[in-house]
């Protein structure tokens, strides 16, 4: 996959952990496929992880665990 940002390099496949809101709440989507580019750092989402997504917000995949993490944030 080309990056639409027309960088002579293809995409490359990673594996990355996202968190997403469903109705306010955070839920972590592990394992998830992106595609990312190694010029720009540009990432596009392939329509099989969009389905996953969507699916998650939607409610209609089962959660397999809980996550919790230290949360921290830019200094000001
Ligand atoms: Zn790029």
């Amino acid at each position: 996959m080309q990056c639409p940002n027309g960088c002579s390099n293809p995409m490359q496949s990673v594996r990355v952990a996202r968190i997403f809101y469903r109705s306010g709440s955070p839920v972590v989507i592990r394992d998830l496929e992106m595609y990312s580019c190694p010029e720009c750092g540009g990432e596009s989402m392939p329509l099989k992880s969009a389905r996953i997504v969507e699916n998650v917000l939607n409610g209609r995949m089962q959660s397999v665990g809980q996550f919790s993490a230290p949360l921290f944030l830019p200094a000001t």
